[in-house]
Parts: structure tokens; sequence; C-alpha cells
């Protein structure tokens, strides 16, 4: 038995304000004095002054505002990293993504190509980045991916939309300040937040699960019952808590993995272009075949919030149509591995998933 050797984020602030200290802690990683800091911005903030009036610019450092609509893309990532090569005078001294996950991974994903050579979907798979990235610092603004403390960068490409998994693409540095998350609409905060209760149900009940996942997975799992069932918390003690239990959930999936939910909502995502949060919730609603438990605490949670998924999402697709998703669902097979064991491909056949995708 040979166990894994995990690169961790080796460091982070956290605390309400804790944004106004990101320049003095960024400063001392600059290069060549002038090397420029690029930001990577959720355009959400484009005009919102109280978030980027803070962020302060010197030398040659710019900021990119980037549209979330769509999630990120190999495509994207090569066109970022041209940009960036084209436009500036020396190699950045660094990336900062402030955004949700799609930002996260994008900002992981760049900093990883601005020293690997050729498109991004060459390192999509586990341990295929050869140079260690340049320095890359992760500010999240809606809490729950885990994208902040992952060993991935999930990029859509043209074969697949699977992860940059290497030992380069976790963060250096990590800013999580809970105030930043203020402004997320009731949804998508309801979609993000489920993405970590989904990491914690999946982990938990998979078959790779050991002490440490168990450990993380457990922290998150209560934190969200308290988070989404209770009503003694006030908004600033349940936005501080989500990003916490977004950063267990994280570290839970690192020694084990998600499951039955991600890999249906990766082809969702793929084919029809539905975003991760509320493809696993589209998801997540019909399983109780796998995780009865975790899906009925679900349901209430979803009561509790008033949160109505949208219907018939899969209601006109041809079987070509289904093919095409049940192949990118099939093909994570880690994922099947985790959630039904070794012998997975007795139990899930591409029926069994078409008939899954048929509910939705
Ligand atoms: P997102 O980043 O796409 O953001 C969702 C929406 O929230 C966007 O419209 C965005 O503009 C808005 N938003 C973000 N912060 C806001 C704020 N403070 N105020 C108002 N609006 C705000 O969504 P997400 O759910 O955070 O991330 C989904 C992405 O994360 C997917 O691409 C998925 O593949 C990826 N993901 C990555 C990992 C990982 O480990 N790398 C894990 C899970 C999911
Ligand atoms: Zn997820």
């Amino acid at each position: 038995m040979s166990y894994k050797n995990f690169p961790m984020v080796p460091r982070v602030i956290f605390g309400r304000g804790s944004f106004n200290q990101l320049s003095e802690i960024i400063s001392p990683n600059r290069l060549n004095t002038k090397a420029p800091f690029i930001y990577l911005v959720d355009d959400v903030f484009k005009s919102n002054t109280w978030l980027t009036s803070r962020i302060s610019l010197s030398y040659d450092d710019k900021i990119l505002y980037i549209s979330t609509k769509e999630e990120p893309k190999t495509s994207q990532v090569d066109q970022l990293v041209e940009d960036i090569i084209l436009t500036c005078k020396e190699r950045p001294s660094g990336i900062i993504g402030i955004g949700g996950g799609s930002i996260l991974d994008l900002a992981k994903a760049v900093s990883i190509l601005l020293t690997n050579e050729g498109s991004a979907e060459n390192y999509q798979g586990w341990d295929l980045v050869k140079n260690p990235a340049i320095y890359h610092v992760g500010i999240p603004t809606i809490s729950g991916t885990g994208a902040e403390v992952s060993r991935t960068a999930i990029l859509t490409g043209p074969k697949l939309k699977l992860g940059i998994n290497s030992d380069y693409t976790p963060f250096d540095q990590v800013l999580l300040d809970p105030e930043l998350t203020k402004d997320v609409e009731k949804n998508q905060w309801f979609y993000t937040g489920m993405d970590c209760y989904i990491h914690c149900i999946e982990s938990l009940n998979g078959t790779f699960l050991n002490e440490f996942s168990k450990t993380y997975g457990e922290k998150a799992f209560d934190l969200c019952k308290e988070i989404f069932l209770a009503d003694n918390l006030s908004v600033a003690e349940s936005q501080d808590k989500l990003m916490m239990a977004s950063w267990h959930g994280g570290m839970s999936i690192a020694y084990s993995q998600v499951g039955v939910a991600h890999a249906l909502s990766y082809g969702l995502s793929y084919y029809l272009g539905v975003k991760h949060g509320i493809g696993n919730c589209l998801v997540f609603d019909h399983l109780e075949e796998y995780y009865p438990e975790g899906v009925a605490l679900f349901k209430t949670m979803k009561a509790k919030h008033d949160i109505e998924l949208p219907q018939g999402i899969c209601a006109n697709l041809t079987d070509a149509e289904f093919d095409i998703m049940i192949k990118v669902a099939l093909s994570l097979e880690p994922l099947w591995e985790n959630a039904l064991g070794k012998k997975w491909k007795t139990i899930i056949t591409p029926e069994k998933v078409k008939s899954l995708y048929q509910k939705i």
C-alpha cells in the first residue's frame, strides 16, 4: 500500500475585513520590483467600488474582469495566457483570483499555463503538469465549492470536463474574508452551499473514506446542518461558517472522492452547460437510492429555503444526446468506484444512468 503525499495551501488568512490586508500580503512576492500582479475578478464586481477600491494597483498591475456566465474552458485559459504574455513585458509576479469556483479554477489554471507550454487541455488529468506554476492567490467571494483548498482546477475542454489535478495546482495563498460573500443572491447561495453539502455526503458515504477525510467531512457536514437547518445564526455567523464548511468539505475530498451526483452533474454540464451548483442539486434530488439520508435532509433544506429547482431539463433530449452525457458521466471512474466500490460496473450501466437523467 502506498499512500498519497498531498501538498496543502501553505498560507491562509481568515477574518471579516481581511481583504484590506491583500496588498501587504502579496507585495513581498513581487518579482524584479516591477513584474505585474494580474487580478482575475468576476465581472459581477465590475462597478463595485466597495470591493475594487481596495485592490491597489502599482506598476503594470492589471485587473481583468471575467464573465462567469459559463464555467471555465480550456480555450478560455489559453486565450487569457496568450493575452497576458502579449501584453506584459515580463512574466507576471502572480495571479490573484477573486470570485467563486469558476474564477478560482481559472486563476489556478492560468498560473500553471504561464510556465507550462501548450494548451490547457494537455494537462487535464492527473499529474501531467511538469513545471511549478507562478505564485497564485485565491480569494473566494461565494462559499461551497472547496476550490480554494483543492488540488484541482476543473475545466471543460473539447473532449471532457476534467480537472488539472497536480501538486502545482493548489494556491500559494488563500484569503478568506466572509464579508466578501454578502451580496450573493439567495438561490446561488443555496446551490453553491449545497455543493459543499453534497461533497460531504459523497465523501462520508464513499468506499475511499479514511479518518483524514472523515474528520474534515463530518465537521463540514455539521456546519452545513447548522447553516441550512437551524434558525439561530446571525447573517455574519452563517457567512463565516459556510466559508469554513467549504474549506473542510474541500479537504475531505483530498483523500477521498466525490460520487454519483458529481458524475451525473458533469454530464449535464458538459452537454447542456448546466452549472455545477444547480446541476448537483438537480441530480441529487433523485439519488435516494444511493444516499437515502443525505437526500432526505437535502429535501428538508430545499423546502426550508423555498428553493424551486427547474423541471424537465432532460425532457426533450434524443437518444444520441443522452449518450453523450452518459459517456461523460461513466468516464469518471474514480467517482463511481468511490461511490459503489470496485465492482461498480456491475451496478451502474448506461441504461441506469439514462433512467436517472430522464427523471431530471
Ligand atoms: P461561480 O464561480 O460560477 O459563481 C456563481 C455565480 O455567483 C456567478 O454568477 C457569480 O458572478 C456570482 N457571484 C460570486 N460571488 C458573488 C458575490 N460576492 N456577490 C454576488 N454574486 C457573486 O460558482 P461556484 O458555484 O462558486 O463555482 C462553480 C465552479 O466551481 C464550476 O466551474 C465547478 O466546476 C468548479 N468547482 C471546482 C472545484 C475544485 O475543487 N476546483 C470544486 C467544485 C466546483
Ligand atoms: Zn462539487
